[in-house]
């Protein structure tokens, strides 16, 4: 993959209707090069649909990834909730990947009043077994923890690199607007360099051309994230980011969480594209 692929989380507002296949030719139409599938109140796509969403997606030359659903915890205290919640994953990985999906990005868990090095080694054990789970079915589909932006959540940058650093098959969903709601901070060129300097020196270079990253503006406040904003309403100062991207040469998915979905994705991909080359 060369460069930043841009697109939406979801199919955009300005879509004939609200399916995945007229999203895709939605975002082939704007001229975006991304989507991700919203598989966040369950994986209700079958296996004849997914095909065809592959199918859409080749021919218009849209890259797809998916959000597994939101009620995952795999630091859950009740087995059966971790079982369930590894299904879920495994079920969004299976259905993405007849989606020509490369990647997935999930909720990871809660702390749930545990000490965050307590949930680790829960959450660690729990999706080392999803990964071998799907390693028997030959899936080669990566899975992101995603960046959260709640001091309730398990997912600090930290956490998630941690993760894909001990198992195999894992890669981090940076979600920029969520580590700048929960840090407070987070929000300028050498904050963002910072970011990507330790996935290159954790993860190798590699991680670098394979990203996966999520942007909105944000509103946050003590307890982090409160909601996603429109870019222009927000505090987000989105251009420095992509000039770090730039900088760095980062290569992947770019998806747009804000309320506005395809115009901040468009505005993104357009600041984007006029910034100076990489120095
Ligand atoms: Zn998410």
């Amino acid at each position: 993959m060369a460069g930043l692929l841009f697109g939406t989380g979801g199919t955009p507002h300005s879509s004939k209707t609200n399916t995945t296949i007229d999203g895709v030719r939605r975002i082939a139409e704007l001229g975006l090069g991304c989507m991700e599938i919203e598989f966040v109140q369950g994986v209700k796509m079958g296996e004849a649909g997914a095909r065809l969403v592959a199918e859409v997606a080749a021919r218009g030359g849209v890259k797809l990834s998916a959000h597994a659903p939101y009620f995952i915890n795999l630091n859950a205290h009740e087995p059966e909730k971790i079982r369930a919640s590894q299904d879920r994953i495994i079920q969004t990985a299976r259905i993405a990947s007849l989606c020509g999906a490369e990647s997935i990005v999930f909720h990871t868990a809660f702390y749930l009043g545990d000490p965050p090095g307590e949930a680790y080694i829960r959450v660690k054990e729990s999706l080392g077994e999803v990964m071998h789970q799907l390693k028997r079915e030959n899936s080669r589909v990566w899975l992101r923890p995603e960046i959260m932006g709640k001091p309730s959540q398990f997912g600090t940058l930290e956490e998630v690199l941690d993760l894909c650093t001990e198992l195999e098959g894992v890669a981090p969903c940076i979600d920029f607007a969520h580590w700048h709601a929960r840090t407070g901070a987070f929000n300028s060129y050498s904050e963002f360099t910072s970011i990507l300097q330790q996935v290159k020196e954790r993860l190798d270079r590699a991680a670098l051309d394979n990203m996966h990253i999520h942007v909105s503006g944000i509103a946050y406040g003590k307890k982090g994230e409160i909601k996603h904003l429109n870019l222009k309403e927000s505090d987000f100062l989105y251009a420095e980011l992509l000039q770090v991207l730039k900088d760095y040469d980062a290569q992947g998915l770019v998806i747009c969480e804000s309320p506005n979905l395809e115009e901040d994705a468009l505005l993104l991909q357009e600041t984007y594209n006029a910034q100076p080359r990489a120095r």
